[in-house]
């Protein structure tokens, strides 16, 4: 398994509440690119926006990353 890095089209949801994961710097909400490693997990996965800001992960009880990577992994396909 490789490094992979992914566009998500539209918004990123989480939590009970159905949160919207945005970018702090720009706002925006659509359009994310989610980076990790499939089969290392001790590679972080990090999250940027459209406009290549960072933009954090909610907390892990509430959406985990790598779980995440792999649904969009399996999604793109
Ligand atoms: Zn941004």
């Amino acid at each position: 398994m490789a490094d992979v890095e992914i566009t998500i089209h539209g918004a990123i949801t989480y939590g009970v509440d159905y949160a919207t994961v945005n970018c702090p710097t720009c706002r925006a909400t659509h359009s994310h690119q989610i980076r990790g490693d499939l089969g290392d997990d001790t590679v972080p996965v990090t999250l940027t926006c459209l406009n290549g800001h960072d933009v954090p992960l909610p907390d892990a009880s509430e959406l985990d990353p790598r779980e995440l990577l792999f649904t969009v992994a399996m999604r793109a396909e």
